[in-house]
Parts: structure tokens; sequence; C-alpha cells
């Protein structure tokens, strides 16, 4: 039998791209011949996206949606998606086609040699800003130094995974969820494929810049302890220099030079409290992340679902 192909989508008020959408990604994959299904996650859209979602429902079963309770963010659309799906493998795109559908053979082709995981790699970013690429590669690398871990330059989700990777990526019992960290931690046969990236067909990036500082959060944060051990480092430090500037008073006391002391203090009040307060800060980060793992609620709700047999 042919194996079956998910492909995942995430929306939130893609009205404008979502026609286009399927317009693009039903020919594809009907000339790449395998039997398929497309599960669109409409992330608490406020726009009209869930009723665009069910005219194309009623109109082709293979097209599924899942409507969410409320916007939960891009990574639970996915981990819904990949929760839902049925495929012997899936492939995670954006609805707004800057990943162009025409580059699923190729994923397909990398995962018929035997990978696990098949990386969209970006050659070109059209249309992005230059702060959107250059934020974009800083934080891919941080992600890896901080993570320890080899997750790939110019790529985002755009991603094709095996369902043996499906299957581990959704029973990983954290509620912090972050894909691209997730897959470099799992390991599998891991291959690359390049691509073009287009610009987006309609409307605006979604990723406000409130949404990409979150993001940079949840990715560094509960994957990696080095922050957690930043404040150790800038106290040990500290430490060291004020020992030294301590003894350098000394001996520059016994040799009979007075020094205003005073000049000092309140830098130096300033800069330990400042110092006290990152530490803070920094322990309060980790302590939210375990506090929403410990509250075990949900990643996601679904409030409900069409195309899914039920
Ligand atoms: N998205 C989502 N929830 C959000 C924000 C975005 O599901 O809270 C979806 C969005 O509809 C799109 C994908 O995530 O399908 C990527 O968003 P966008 O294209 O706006 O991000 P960018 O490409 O600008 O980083
Ligand atoms: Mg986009």
């Amino acid at each position: 039998m042919k194996p079956t192909i998910s492909i995942i989508t995430p929306v939130f008020n893609e009205h404008d791209c979502l026609p286009t959408f399927f317009k693009r990604v039903v020919p594809v994959m009907e000339e790449i011949g395998l039997p398929f299904e497309i599960i669109a996650v409409n992330d608490g859209s406020s726009d009209d996206s869930a009723e665009i979602l069910r005219e194309h429902c009623e109109k082709d079963p293979r097209i599924k949606a899942v409507n969410f309770a409320r916007n939960f963010g891009q990574q639970a659309a996915f981990l819904c998606g990949l929760t839902n799906c049925s495929g012997d493998a899936a492939i995670l795109v954006d609805a707004d086609l800057q990943d162009p559908p025409e580059t699923f053979a190729k994923l397909i082709d990398k995962w018929k040699e035997g990978y696990d995981v098949v990386h969209g790699v970006r050659r070109v970013r059209k249309g992005e800003s230059f702060f959107k690429k250059f934020t974009s590669s800083l934080f891919t690398k941080v992600l890896s130094f901080t993570s320890g871990l080899d997750v790939p330059e110019n790529s985002g989700e755009f991603k094709l995974y095996d369902r043996k990777v499906i299957d581990v990526l959704c029973a990983l019992p954290e509620r912090s969820r972050f894909l691209r960290i997730q897959v470099a931690w799992v390991g599998f046969k891991q291959a690359s494929v390049e691509f073009d990236r287009d610009e987006r067909t309609e409307g605006e990036t979604k990723f406000t810049f409130k949404k990409m500082v979150k993001t940079a959060e949840a990715g560094i944060i509960p994957y990696s302890p080095k922050v957690l051990k930043l404040p150790l480092k800038i106290g040990i430090v500290g430490a060291i220099l004020s020992a030294i500037a301590f003894i350098t008073f000394i001996i520059l006391a016994c040799c009979g030079i007075g020094l205003e002391l005073t000049a000092w203090l309140f830098p130096t009040i300033a800069l330990a409290t400042s110092i006290i307060l990152i530490a803070h800060g920094i322990s309060d980060l980790y302590m939210n992340y375990m506090y929403e793992d410990v509250k075990g609620r949900p990643i996601y709700i679904e409030r409900d679902k069409i195309n899914f047999g039920e």
C-alpha cells in the first residue's frame, strides 16, 4: 500500500492566504500521487478563517480542520496537527505559502531515501526585512549555543517528519514546546533540502515583536540551563573583582594613600543590586516554565474538528 502524507498548517487570521493555499497545495499533492490529508489548525483566528476552512472541508474530505478555543500559538497548532494526523510522514508548512509547496516532492524524495527528518533550508528569503533576517539568523545561533544541540541554520518549521519521529515528539512530556529544538534533541536520521523562500502571498506577518520575544524566550529558557547558571558566573567574577579592589584599598591605606571611598559607594551598590535583580529575574523565568509544567494544563484546547470521521 502507498504511504500517506499529512500536510499540517497553522492558521491565524489567514483570510487572504487560505484560498490560494488550497489552490496550490492540492494540485501539488495530486501530482505527487500519494494519498494525502491536509490538516489546518485554526489557532483562534478572529477573522473568518474558520468559515473558509469549513467550506473547503465540505468540498474535499481530504481537507480537515481543527479549531482552537483561543490563540495558543504556532507551536501548539503544529503539535495539534501532529497529534491528529494519520500519515506515514507529515510536512509542516505555514499557511502563507512562503515555503513553496513545490518543494514537498523534494522533501518526500529524501524521506524515501530513508531519512526520518527532512529540514527545509532557505537559500534566499524574498521580501523579508533586514531586521527579520538578522534576528532570525541570530536566534538560530543562540538556540544552538544555549541548547548545545545542532539546530540547522536558515531553517524554520518547514520540515518533513517520519511517523517514528511524530510519535516520539507527541509523547514528550514537557509543556513548553519548541519543535526545532525538540527534533534536534530526538536524533534519528536527518537530512536537508534547499529551497528559495517566497514572500508572503497575502496579508501581514502574524508574528508581532511581542510574539517574537515570547518565541525567543520559549526556545531558550526551557531547553538550556546555561542562562540559569549565568548569575552564578557573574557573581563569581564580581566577587573576585571586589576582593581585588578590597585588597588594593588595604595596600594603598598601608602606604598612607587615602581614598575617597564614598565616591565609590553609589555605583557599587547600584551594580550589586542590579546583579541580584538579574539573578532573581532569571530564576523567575525558569520557575515560570516549571510552574506551567506543574499545573499540567493542556498545551491547547480543541473547540471542534471537521472531517476526522467523528
Ligand atoms: N500563526 C499561528 N498562530 C500565531 C501566529 C502565527 O498559527 O499566533 C501561523 C500563521 O497563520 C502562519 C504561520 O504561523 O501560518 C507563520 O506565521 P507568519 O507567516 O505570520 O510568520 P513569519 O513568516 O512572518 O515569521
Ligand atoms: Mg510567514
